[in-house]
């Protein structure tokens, strides 16, 4: 089965093919950093002007890349949300329009779930029941996940999600947007054990998280700083706070498979690229027995190709989706 993918949900117009939901033909990502780079964050109505402008030519490329024609794709998927509604909707219409012209099936994917997804290309072998640390820009979540398209959400954050905190807090030491790979590169050079910043903890057995007051002991530290006149070393700061979002993420994760009682995690979502991420994740898993799985950096952020995997595993539960299909900005994982 072949899959033609398309993800325009918050500001990369990305297509794909994908084969049988784990190979890869072709994943052409347009990214809008540039322009909204010089704001600060992503502009939603600028966003959607920009999917309109590079939807055809990112969808051609997808298909020449991979060296088929629109008549050889057996259906188109789509993310219908969660995201910015009018980013959604310019995707959402091309693949209808496609499926409509070609008549062929549409599948409407959840962003989310896409995530997720990304593991079962970087992982041919990989199967449910594992558990998964979804860690996006917009979401925070630990899911086991029972079976295809089946999700348990054992914990979510109560206020911000990872990635967002990455990203005001790469702001507020000036290290502009888009501030988690650069919160990332800098800390390399600091200390992480230079500042105490607060670990977010439950003690009600849930695995939640809060990434609220973190980040606000963040610029508590840095007004004070400031006030005082105090030199402040950002590469400390950066890795301090790295470390105190990573301590919570691990030690909920790993709680999460001792839960369930697997012994396979995977990571998923723009976040999963974090090196710090990556490497306390492997650690704690070969102390705890447990194998550690995430997706390659171009699979972790946003593209196509995970749409495209997760679209497959939809069509095969036969869930295809009406031309009258609507993008749904706050689409909750495991809903239609
Ligand atoms: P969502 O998927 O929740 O709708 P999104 O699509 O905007 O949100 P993603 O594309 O999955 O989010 O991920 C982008 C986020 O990942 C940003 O917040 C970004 O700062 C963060 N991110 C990317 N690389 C890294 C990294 N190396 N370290 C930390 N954070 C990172
Ligand atoms: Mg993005
Ligand atoms: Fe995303």
């Amino acid at each position: 089965i072949k899959i033609l993918a398309i993800e325009s949900s918050c500001d990369e117009t990305a297509a794909a093919v994908v084969v049988n939901g784990r190979e890869v033909l072709s994943n052409v990502i347009a990214s809008q950093i540039d322009i909204h780079t010089k704001f600060g964050g992503v502009v939603p109505e600028v966003a959607s002007r920009k999917h309109i402008e590079a939807i055809s030519a990112v969808v051609q490329e997808a298909l020449d890349k991979a060296n088929v024609t629109l008549e050889d794709i057996d259906a188109i998927g789509v993310t219908y949300g969660p995201g910015l509604v009018g980013a959604l909707l310019v995707g959402l219409q091309y693949a209808k329009g496609l499926s409509y012209a070609l008549n062929k099936p549409l599948i409407g994917v959840n962003h989310i779930e896409g995530h997720i997804s990304a593991n079962f290309i970087e992982y041919k072998e990989l199967e449910p029941p594992f558990v998964c640390l979804v860690v996006s820009g917009g979401h925070t979540f630990i899911v086991y996940m029972k079976d295809y398209g089946e999700f348990e959400v054992l914990g979510g954050t109560r206020d911000d999600a990872a990635g967002e905190a990455f990203d005001k807090v790469a702001r507020a030491i000036g290290l502009g947007y888009p501030g988690g790979p650069k919160i990332d590169r800098v800390s390399k050079e600091g200390n992480a054990d230079a500042i105490k910043f607060p670990r977010a903890n439950f003690h009600d057995n849930s695995l939640d998280f809060s990434f609220s007051g973190v980040k606000s002991a963040v610029l508590n530290y840095l007004n004070n700083k400031e006030m005082r006149n105090e030199e402040i070393v950002r590469e400390d700061v950066a890795a301090s706070f790295q470390k105190a979002v990573v301590d919570v993420l691990v030690d909920n994760a790993m709680e999460a498979c001792k839960k369930r009682k697997v012994d396979k995690i995977a990571i998923a979502g723009g976040v999963a690229s974090n090196s710090c991420l990556r490497e306390s994740m492997i650690k704690r898993g070969e102390k705890e027995g447990i194998r550690v799985l995430f997706p390659s950096m171009i699979l972790c952020t946003d593209n196509a190709a995970m749409i495209g995997s997760a679209a497959y595993f939809e069509y095969k539960k036969g869930n295809i989706a009406p031309l009258t299909l609507n993008a749904i900005p706050n689409l909750k994982l495991g809903e239609r």
